[in-house]
C-alpha cells in the first residue's frame, strides 16, 4: 500500500454495479429491468451486429493502431482533419489521457461539483489536487469555476450535457466561459450526450477548437450510437494537442470489434434518429410521473432523469430493486435525496412508475 501514489491511496473505487445475471440470482427475479447506467434501451443495431460477424475472422491480428478508417469517417462526418482527433476506449479512457498527458502531481484540476466521478478519479491518480466548485441549481456554476483558477490550475472538466443532473450549458455561456479561460489551462469539454440535444441548441464546439487551442472536446458512442460495451469514444481537438495525446496513448486503446461498429454506427442514421425519438418519448413519460406523483426532479438534456424522491432515496432504490427495477443512487455525487433513472423503453419506464406509485402509496 506504501508503495502506491499518495493519489491513488486515497481514491474511492469506482461503485461498479454486481452483473444483472448476479443480481437475479440473489433476488429471485427474472428480467431486471436495468435503468441504471444510461445504455441504450434499444439494443445493438443490426448493421453493427452484421459488421462484427465480418469482423470476427480478422480478429487474430493486431487492430489498426491508428483508427485509420474510423478517423476518416469521423472527418469526413464533422468536416475535421484526422490529424485533430484521438479515439480511446470510451470516452473515459480519452478523459484519462488527456489528463495523462497534460496534468502533473503539482497541478489542480477543477470540476463542478456533481460532476461525472471519472474526474476526480484521473486527476487524482495522477497525484493532483481536484477542485470541485459549488454547483448553482445542480449545474455548472461557470463564473466560480472561472474564478478558481490559480496558477496552479492545469485543466477544468465541463460535461454538457452534465452527468448525473442532465443540466445544460447553452453555446453563449459556454463560448463567453471558454474565451476567458487562460491559454494555459485546457478545457475539456465532456459532450456524451450531445446526441440527445436538439440540434438547435447544440453549441458547435468541433469548430471552436480552430479558435481555442486550449479546448478539448471528447465524445462517445456509448449513448446515443448504442456501443456502451465495445468501449468507442474519441476527443477532438488543435491537432497539436492531439499529438500529444496519440503520443501518450496505448497504440491497440480501440480494439477492431469496436473500431469497426463504430465506423458502422456513424453511418446509422436510421439507429441515431430512433434512439433520439425513444428518448424523447420517455422523458416525457417519466416527466409526467414526477409532475403527477409531485416529485421534484432536475429538468435534463441527457438521456436520464435524477429525480429527488427524499430521505429514504437509499431505501426506495432497494426497495426498486426487490421490485426488479435498478436505478442509480447518487449520494456519491453529494445527492443523497436523488435516484437517477436512465430512459427505457416505453415498457420499461412504465415498470419503474409502477414500482415507485406502489412504493408512494
Ligand atoms: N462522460 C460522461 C459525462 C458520462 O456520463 C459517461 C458515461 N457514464 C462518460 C463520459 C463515459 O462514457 P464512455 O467511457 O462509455 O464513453
Amino acid at each position: 500500500k506504501q508503495l502506491a501514489n499518495e493519489g491513488v491511496r486515497n481514491l474511492q473505487p469506482y461503485q461498479a454495479g454486481k452483473p444483472i445475471e448476479e443480481l437475479e440470482r440473489e433476488l429471485g427475479i427474472k428480467d431486471i429491468v436495468k435503468l441504471a447506467s444510461n445504455e441504450n434501451p434499444l439494443g445493438l443495431s443490426s448493421k453493427v451486429r452484421a459488421a462484427l460477424q465480418d469482423t470476427l475472422s480478422g480478429l487474430a491480428r493486431y487492430p489498426d493502431a491508428n483508427g485509420f478508417y474510423l478517423k476518416s469517417k469521423l472527418a469526413k462526418k464533422f468536416g475535421l482533419q484526422t490529424s485533430q482527433i484521438t479515439l480511446g476506449n470510451g470516452s473515459n479512457d480519452v478523459l484519462e489521457l488527456v489528463a495523462r498527458t497534460f496534468v502533473s502531481a503539482e497541478h489542480e484540476v477543477i470540476f463542478s461539483q456533481h460532476a461525472f466521478v471519472v474526474y476526480p478519479l484521473v486527476t487524482q491518480a495522477i497525484g493532483a489536487k481536484g477542485i470541485a466548485v459549488p454547483a448553482q441549481d445542480y449545474g455548472h456554476d461557470l463564473d466560480a469555476m472561472l474564478a478558481a483558477i490559480t496558477p496552479k490550475t492545469r485543466m477544468i472538466f465541463v460535461a454538457n450535457p452534465n452527468n448525473p443532473t442532465g443540466t445544460f450549458l447553452s453555446t453563449e455561456a459556454l463560448q463567453d466561459f471558454i474565451a476567458k479561460v487562460p491559454e494555459n489551462v485546457l478545457v475539456i469539454l465532456d459532450e456524451a450526450y450531445s446526441e440527445y440535444v436538439a440540434e438547435a441548441d447544440r453549441a458547435p464546439s468541433f469548430a471552436w477548437v480552430d479558435s481555442y487551442p486550449n479546448l478539448v472536446v471528447t465524445r462517445t458512442f456509448s449513448k446515443a450510437y448504442g456501443l456502451a460495451g465495445l468501449r468507442a469514444g474519441y476527443a477532438v481537438s488543435h491537432p497539436e494537442v492531439a499529438d500529444l495525446m496519440n503520443r501518450a496513448r496505448q497504440p491497440f486503446n480501440m480494439n477492431s470489434l469496436s473500431l469497426r461498429a463504430a465506423e458502422v454506427a456513424l453511418d446509422d442514421e436510421d439507429y441515431l434518429q430512433q434512439s433520439v425519438a425513444v428518448n424523447a418519448a420517455g422523458m416525457e413519460q417519466l416527466v409526467a410521473f414526477c409532475e403527477s406523483a409531485n416529485l421534484p426532479y432536475i429538468p435534463s438534456q441527457g438521456n436520464f432523469l435524477t429525480i429527488e424522491v427524499g430521505d429514504g432515496a437509499a431505501d426506495i432504490y432497494d426497495k426498486l430493486l426487490h421490485e426488479g427495477v435498478i436505478v442509480r443512487p447518487v449520494a456519491g455525487y453529494g445527492l443523497p435525496r436523488h435516484l437517477r433513472v436512465s430512459i427505457g423503453m416505453p415498457e420499461e419506464n412504465e415498470a419503474f412508475i409502477t414500482a415507485m406509485r406502489k412504493l408512494l402509496d
